[in-house]
Formats: C-alpha cells, sequence, structure tokens
C-alpha cells in the first residue's frame, strides 16, 4: 500500500486529525464520507485522490469512483484557502456530482455549488465566491471571456483562476483542446455581401471546378473553376485581396453543398444548424462552422442567416486550462496519451489498478470486406446477445450509422434505444438502464459518459440473470482516430469486476483505412475479391493496427503543429486582458490623453471635471482595447485563411505568421495613443461629458469555431509544393517570460 495512504488509514482509525496536513485533512473527509455518503473510500481512490492534489492525471477506470477522489483533492486545496473548479464533461454531471457530494463538503465546512448554462449570470457572481465549483470547462471559459466586455469590475465574475480538476480529462483536454471558445458582441457588425446570394448562385459549380482535400476537408477551386467565379462573380481575379471574402463564401457554399451533410455533421433544429460533435457525438448547442460556412449551411437549407456579430475574444480550451496555476485531471483512458498531457500540460500521468481484478474480454478488431459485410456482423453480434436478453451496447461513428442501425433492428424485431444529439436530455436516464436484461442501446460515441451502467438496471435487482449471461456486451462499430474512444466504450462493461464483454468491427473501405492507405500497407496482401466473414489473413490484421497508430500520431503532429499558430494568439490576448483588467481595477490609469494634447485635455477638464474625465478615460480606453483586438483577431483569421500563404513559399509557415502577428500587434499597439487622441477631440466637442457614448456592446454571443484546425491544415498542403524542408524550425520567440518561453521553445525546437 501507498505510504500517505497508509498513514492517512493510521489517522482515520486513532480519530487524531483536526490538523491542516493533507494526510489530516484526507483523513477527515474519509470520516465525512464515511458518515454522509455511507461507504467507506477505498485505497485505490485514496491513492488517486492523492495524485489528484499532486496535479496528477489520474487514470482509474470506469466505475471505480473517481467522483468522490476529486471530493478529497478539492477539500484539501480548500481548507488551505485556495478555490477550486470541478470541470465536469457536461452540465448534467457538474449538478449531478455537486448535489451527490455535497454533504461531503458540508461536513468539511467547505462550501460548494454549481453553475450550468441555464445559471444567470448575477448568481453566478455569487456561486463563483464559493470554495468549489462544479462546472463544464466551456461554461467557465466563456464565464472568462465574457469579463472583457465588462466596463466594471463589479459586474465581472470569473474569479481569479487556482486549481481546476478536470473530470473527462482526456476528451477536455486533448480530443477538444483546440476547439476555441469564442464570444461576439452586435458592436460594429461589417456586413460585407450576403452570403445567401452566393449560394444562390454556385448551382453550375460542378466536379471539376473544384478539390477536395480528403485529409484538410477544405475545398480549393481549379482553374476551371476560378475561371467560372470570375465571370459569375464579375471578378477580375478572384485570388486578389479584395475578392478573400468572395473566395472564402464560394468555397463555404460549395462545401456546404457537397460535402457537409445533414445528420452526420449537423442537424436542422428549430430552424437551425445544430453541429454534431465529432468526440461525443452529441448536438453542440450554440457551436457554428468556422467563417463562412455557417452562414453557407444556413443558406443551404433556407433559413435565416444569424447575424453573430463582431468576435470579441476567443480562447482554445487548451490555453484555458493553462490560466490554472494548477491543475489536475481523471479519466479511464490516459495511458495511451500520457506523452500528450506531459508535453502539453507538463502533467504526469498516475495509473490507479482496478480494485477488483477486470474480468472482461475484449476481443480484438474483425475486419470484414466492406461496410456492408460488417453491418451484417454487428447485426448478428446485437441478434445473438438480444436473444439471450444480454444487454448490448452499441456504439457507432455517426447519428446517421445510429439510426441506420436501428432502423435495421426494429425491422427484425429488435426493440433498441438510439442515444443521439436529439434526445439530449433522456441520455442519462437511457445509459443508466442499458445493463437491463434484454436491453438494445445504440449511442454515439460518449454519448452519456460518465454515467454507471450496473448490471440488471439501476438497483442491480435483475443482476444474477445478467451475470449469468456473460454481461453487459459492447460493440464498438468502426475505428476511429484516436484509440481512447474505443477504450472509453470497452470501459462501460465489466465494471468493478463484473463480467462483460466487448466486440470491435472494421471494414477495409472505413474512412480511417482508406484514408491511412490501408491497401498500400498490405501490399499483395489486400483482398481483391469479396468474402464472407472476417479476415483472417496476419499481415492485414497486423497493418490495420497500424493505422490506428498512423492516425493518433498525424493527429498528435497535427495538434502541436497547430499549436505553433495558435500560441502567439493567446499571448496577445493575455497581454490585451491584463492591460484593460489593470485599467478598470484602477491598478492602472492612463494619461494618454493629457500625453495627446495638454491644452485639449485641461479644456476637457474645466468643463467637465478632472475626476470625471480621469475616469470616462480609462472606459475610452478599455473599450479602445476591445476594439483593438477585436481588430486583431480580424487580422489574424485573415493570415490562417491559407491562399496568402502562398507568397511566403519556402519559409517557415508558423515562423512567418508568428512575425506577422507580432508584427501588427506592435505596429496596432502604436497607433493606441493617436487611437486615443481622437476620442479626446470628440469628447471636447461634447456640451455633457454624458453626451459622449463609448460603444459598448449591447449582446453577447457565445459559440465554439469547431475546428481551427480546418484552416491551419490548408497550409503546409499549399506549402509543401514550394518548400522542401518545413522542418526545420526555431524559435522566433524572444519576449516570452521564464517558464512559458522553455514551453514555447520546445515547442518550436520540436520537429
Ligand atoms: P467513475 O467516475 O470512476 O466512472 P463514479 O464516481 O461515477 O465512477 O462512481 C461509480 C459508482 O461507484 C457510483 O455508483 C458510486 O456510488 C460507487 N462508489 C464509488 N466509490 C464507492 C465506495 N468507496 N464504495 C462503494 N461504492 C462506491
Ligand atoms: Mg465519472
Amino acid at each position: 500500500m501507498n505510504k500517505t495512504v497508509e498513514k492517512i488509514k493510521q489517522l482515520v482509525f486513532s480519530g487524531d486529525f483536526s490538523g491542516n496536513t493533507k494526510e489530516e485533512i484526507f483523513a477527515r473527509c474519509y470520516k465525512a464520507v464515511e458518515k454522509t455518503l455511507e461507504i467507506t473510500p477505498f485505497d485505490q481512490q485514496l491513492e488517486a485522490a492523492l495524485a489528484l492534489s499532486e496535479g496528477k492525471i489520474v487514470q482509474m477506470q470506469t466505475g471505480e469512483g473517481k467522483t468522490l477522489c476529486a471530493v478529497f483533492a478539492a477539500c484539501c486545496h480548500a481548507l488551505n484557502g485556495g478555490n477550486v473548479h470541478v470541470l465536469t464533461f457536461n452540465d448534467y454531471l457538474a449538478k449531478r456530482d455537486c448535489e451527490w457530494m455535497k454533504p461531503v463538503y458540508d461536513e468539511m465546512g467547505v462550501s460548494v455549488g454549481c453553475i450550468t448554462e441555464d445559471t444567470p449570470r448575477e448568481q453566478r457572481r455569487e456561486i463563483y465566491l464559493r470554495q468549489v465549483v462544479y462546472i463544464t470547462a466551456k461554461e467557465a471559459g466563456f464565464d472568462y471571456l465574457k469579463d472583457f466586455a465588462c466596463f466594471e469590475t463589479e459586474k465581472m465574475c470569473f474569479p481569479k483562476p487556482d486549481f481546476a480538476i478536470f473530470d473527462e480529462a482526456d476528451s477536455i483536454l486533448i480530443d477538444e483542446a483546440r476547439i476555441p471558445l469564442v464570444i461576439a458582441g452586435d458592436v460594429a457588425v461589417r456586413e460585407n455581401g450576403s452570403t445567401a446570394a452566393v449560394y444562390g448562385k454556385i448551382d453550375c459549380f460542378s466536379e471539376g471546378d473544384y478539390e477536395f482535400d480528403e485529409e484538410s476537408r477544405n475545398i480549393y477551386l481549379t482553374d476551371n473553376g476560378a475561371d467560372k467565379a470570375e465571370m459569375i462573380f464579375s471578378a477580375d481575379n478572384i485570388y486578389s485581396e479584395k475578392n478573400t471574402g468572395l473566395l472564402a463564401k464560394i468555397t463555404a457554399c460549395i462545401k456546404a453543398r457537397d460535402i457537409l451533410q445533414e445528420d452526420k455533421d449537423y442537424i436542422v433544429k428549430d430552424g437551425k444548424i445544430v453541429l454534431i460533435d465529432e468526440f461525443t457525438g452529441r448536438a453542440a448547442a450554440g457551436r457554428v462552422f468556422p467563417g463562412e460556412v455557417q452562414s453557407a449551411c444556413e443558406a443551404k437549407h433556407g433559413l435565416k442567416i444569424t447575424s453573430r456579430g463582431r468576435i470579441i475574444g476567443s480562447i482554445a480550451l487548451q490555453y484555458f486550462a493553462r490560466l490554472y496555476p494548477k491543475i489536475s485531471g481523471m479519466t479511464g483512458t490516459a495511458e495511451t496519451s500520457q506523452e500528450e498531457f506531459e508535453k502539453f500540460y507538463g502533467m504526469l500521468t498516475a495509473i490507479i489498478p482496478t480494485r477488483l481484478p477486470c474480468k472482461r474480454i475484449d476481443h480484438p478488431v474483425e475486419i470484414y470486406f466492406n461496410g456492408e459485410e460488417k453491418r451484417k456482423a454487428v447485426v448478428n453480434a446485437v441478434k445473438e446477445a438480444y436473444e439471450k436478453k444480454r444487454p448490448v451496447l452499441v456504439g457507432t461513428e455517426s447519428i446517421s450509422e445510429s439510426e441506420s442501425l436501428a432502423e435495421e433492428l426494429m425491422k427484425i424485431g429488435i426493440e433498441c434505444k438510439v442515444l443521439n444529439a436529439k434526445n439530449n436530455f433522456e441520455e442519462a436516464g437511457i445509459i443508466a438502464k442499458a445493463g437491463e436484461r434484454g436491453a438494445v442501446t445504440i449511442s454515439t460515441n460518449m454519448a452519456g459518459r460518465g454515467v454507471d451502467i450496473k448490471l440488471g438496471g439501476e438497483d442491480s435487482s435483475d443482476k444474477d440473470f445478467v451475470v449469468s449471461v456473460g454481461g453487459l456486451l459492447v460493440i464498438i462499430t468502426s475505428m476511429r482516430e484516436s484509440s481512447r474512444i474505443a477504450q472509453q466504450l470497452r470501459g462501460r462493461a465489466g465494471r468493478q469486476g463484473d463480467v462483460g464483454e466487448s466486440r470491435f468491427f472494421a471494414a477495409l473501405d472505413d474512412e480511417i483505412m482508406v484514408k491511412n492507405g490501408l491497401k498500400k500497407l498490405c501490399g499483395r496482401h489486400y483482398p481483391t475479391e469479396a468474402f464472407e466473414g472476417a479476415v483472417t489473413d496476419k499481415t492485414v490484421l497486423r497493418e490495420a493496427e497500424r493505422i490506428q497508430r498512423i492516425s493518433e500520431s498525424n493527429a498528435f503532429d497535427e495538434r502541436v503543429n497547430l499549436m505553433k499558430y495558435t500560441f502567439i494568439g493567446e499571448k496577445h490576448r493575455e497581454m490585451t486582458f491584463s492591460k484593460r483588467n489593470a485599467l478598470l481595477d484602477g491598478e492602472y490609469n492612463s494619461d494618454m490623453w493629457q500625453k495627446y494634447s495638454p491644452e485639449l485635455y485641461e479644456k476637457a477638464c474645466e468643463k467637465f471635471s478632472k475626476e470625471a474625465v480621469a475616469k470616462l478615460e480609462n472606459e475610452v480606453l478599455a473599450a479602445l482595447l476591445n476594439e483593438f483586438h477585436s481588430d486583431y483577431l480580424d487580422y489574424t483569421a485573415y493570415l490562417r485563411e491559407g491562399i496568402h500563404l502562398t507568397q511566403i513559399a519556402g519559409r517557415n509557415p508558423a515562423e512567418e505568421y508568428n512575425i506577422a502577428c507580432e508584427e501588427y500587434y506592435e505596429s496596432a499597439t502604436k497607433s493606441v495613443p493617436e487611437r486615443m487622441g481622437e476620442k479626446l477631440e470628440e469628447l471636447v466637442r461634447c456640451d455633457k461629458i454624458e453626451d459622449y457614448k463609448i460603444e459598448k456592446p449591447t449582446n453577447l454571443y457565445t459559440y465554439l469555431l469547431n475546428d481551427m484546425a480546418e484552416e491551419f491544415k490548408a497550409k503546409p498542403i499549399l506549402l509543401n509544393v514550394f518548400s522542401e524542408d518545413d522542418d526545420e524550425e526555431s524559435s522566433s520567440d524572444t519576449e516570452q517570460d521564464g517558464e512559458k518561453q522553455g514551453f514555447f521553445k520546445k515547442l518550436f525546437g520540436k520537429k
């Protein structure tokens, strides 16, 4: 047994634990759990809790009781004067876990609360003051961003980040890490032509007019297509700078029409396009496609084109996580991503063994000739289990696959429940019942994650029967980018020493196999004629497994590469945000007006009083910083369009991008005093100080850009044509401080 765990238990038995050392707090917490929840924490849970409070990523299998582990680490930090955010996978879990664990916190004298999407902003302020807050990373991130649009410190609500515990850490810190949270406000909206009008004119674009790059999921016009575009839209050169917006609209419209699929990539609900999250398989409310694609999609379905205003601020989840001086996380699947946790977040992984030996049988991947054969095998596997009344959970790739499979099963008389974006709310209830006799549950990847599946129903009353037929059978219908997804699904079965089984299906023509070149890897072993049953050729099986590793390492490289482009923006955001906060806090006062023109400044002070002018000046500067940052975001988005980068071919694109951002930031900073001066001139022309209006957003919108990586992927593709060597990258950055410099250097230093 771990020495510290041993010591904690000794303290528990001796009853002598009134102090505030980690061991004493853990012992007190142990007692509080026994008293309030009437369960006894396992040694493994204490071990995991210790790792959490040391800032590690804890791998602990599904159903082993991670929710409780977080409480120990949270109490320990809170009782030493800190505040803690437990960042949950979704709103349902934030609420559930907070309510579930509240008695323990109460007993420990630690205040706790939860915030979900529908918690009003006025209440949030109060809840954030509590020592421990359960909330999703997205909600927390949005609150952080929204403060950037506040003009009074009293109205700001996000506290100084301190310690965050990420539940389902791999999902947030890896899979969703690059997703930027965005806030937009309806100030100075720049309408530059209607996407609907463009959509109405793309009828004549057909296959030969564009190319779709499978890998980057980007559309490029061919020469033919470019000629057509120039004719239809009367443009002299579609690639010229002034037509950038138009070109983006055209490609977005073609993409919406030919590439994006309803029910796979998005659903149409209440007259809106709602994206489907690739990883969770659920509708991501409020999430939109990047750039023009959202509007193009709206045009495709004849919906009202939504105005989202101007972007005020954005932060990718991984950078949001890095705002916390201390983070830790827990998940059922961390082992295969250890390197990434360490590299991106400096976190070590602790692997906690299961309390009871795992009895689940995991079968190796079964590969079929094509999707049709695979489907037959999946249906058979379900049927076989259903006939024995054995519960089955099928994990599919998309909503449309879930639905077509359900339909097929219904036809042969198999009742099943479908878990997907369309019945979001019942999800938790359905998944909790997935272990009942005869239950067939079909779900997209991680729907219902975090909810326990008990054998024999929620109260386990029928457990003996379900055990007698082999426990829960998990069926995975395809290989995904990361093996973690399959591993997560497998973990649904065989919890806490239960029996269970998992089967994993794939087809030679699955997208992942084709995209990563299985055929080439297999050479002459690749089957050319249809056959029944699963592949037995060892080479094919081995290469198929290799595909999984290839796709994982591609995804990893892509994330590293992406970071080379996003890091600088985060640095600049931080600089702008903290300057703005300091102004509103009164920590720092602007003297730009006085410097710009002492005469005008005197005049303003005489007219409106010195104090009033000083207060206004700070506010005006804060508003200007908002404008400044929005301009910066516009500019960098423009840079990322990729097309422009053909001009810097031969040089390192990431470095060039960073230099361009830095130059822009510097020159924009230099223009601030001048811009402030113009405002002073406006002010002295006013009769009353109230007549001077600061432009502030009246409405805020929040959304997630689903995949910023798309924008960046275009670049190397364009550049590789010209440049032989993209890999020799050196740091272009010299202004970073301390730890972050090391991080940045490492990032650029690596291939
Ligand atoms: P995880 O997040 O690791 O998947 P949960 O925290 O959801 O697991 O807990 C799974 C189940 O285990 C819950 O029903 C919980 O009540 C139960 N559980 C957790 N810890 C204990 C314990 N020490 N003794 C008995 N039951 C426990
Ligand atoms: Mg959990």
